[in-house]
């Protein structure tokens, strides 16, 4: 019944008939991790990129899924935003077999929590929900590590602000013990500070490498 009132259509080109359809799930994934930086993901060429020999990253390694632009950017914004939640499995589903490069890696899987606005506003934490999609298909724990001490909206903030924000804001969820490798997992990684700042509050927790798993790289 629902599909004749709303036919599902593709999230990234409005073909109707699949959520993804076959051609925007081959054009989802557009960085092959073996050609990115190790430190970051950026699809430049296998070597460390120019950025990541200027900074200190908490996270070992990053691999992307793809580069944010569409199909990509069109899925993540109606997963997100419009409330398309099959997106979590499709999307989760092509990261996971983004991090084959990693088998054998990672003791759990932990998401960089969305705020509370941003659930109230959408219902649901996006992460959170692709975390949960990449630990069982990688057959490892799904933890809920993190949370948001006083976490405001990053909406409206600059990028400089959103920065502070997010390093004040993420702190471990108490008694929750990490041990060895743990997979981050976020939606978009831009300059990587959330990432960053969730992998030192990790480490702090007990985790001994973390490493990050995102759905798309932006710059
Ligand atoms: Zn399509
Ligand atoms: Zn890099």
């Amino acid at each position: 019944m629902l599909e004749l009132i709303a036919p599902t259509r593709c999230a990234g080109c409005d073909l109707p008939g699949a959520v993804l359809c076959e051609r925007c799930r081959a054009a989802t994934k557009s960085i092959d991790a073996r050609w990115a930086c190790p430190r970051c993901g950026a699809p430049f060429g296998y070597l460390t990129c120019t950025e990541c020999w200027n900074r200190e990253l908490t996270f070992e390694a990053a691999i992307a899924l793809g580069v944010l632009e569409r199909p990509l950017s069109r899925c993540i914004t109606l997963y997100k935003d419009a409330g398309e939640r099959r997106m979590a499995a499709e999307l989760g589903g092509l990261l996971a077999q983004a991090l084959r490069p990693w088998d054998g890696w990672g003791q759990c899987v932990v998401a960089i929590p969305a705020s509370k606005a941003a659930i109230t506003r959408r219902g649901f934490d996006h992460a959170d929900a692709l975390a949960a999609v990449l630990a069982r298909d990688l057959g490892i724990p799904h933890v809920c590590a993190l949370s948001h001490a006083r976490a405001r909206d990053q909406r409206g903030l600059t990028r400089t602000e959103r920065r502070a924000n997010v390093a004040s804001a993420l702190v471990a969820v108490p008694g929750v013990l990490l041990g060895g490798q743990v997979l981050l997992v976020d939606d978009v990684f831009t300059t990587g500070a959330t990432l960053d700042a969730a992998a030192g509050v990790l480490m702090a927790a007990g985790a001994l490498e973390v490493r990050a798993a995102v759905l798309a790289r932006a710059w």
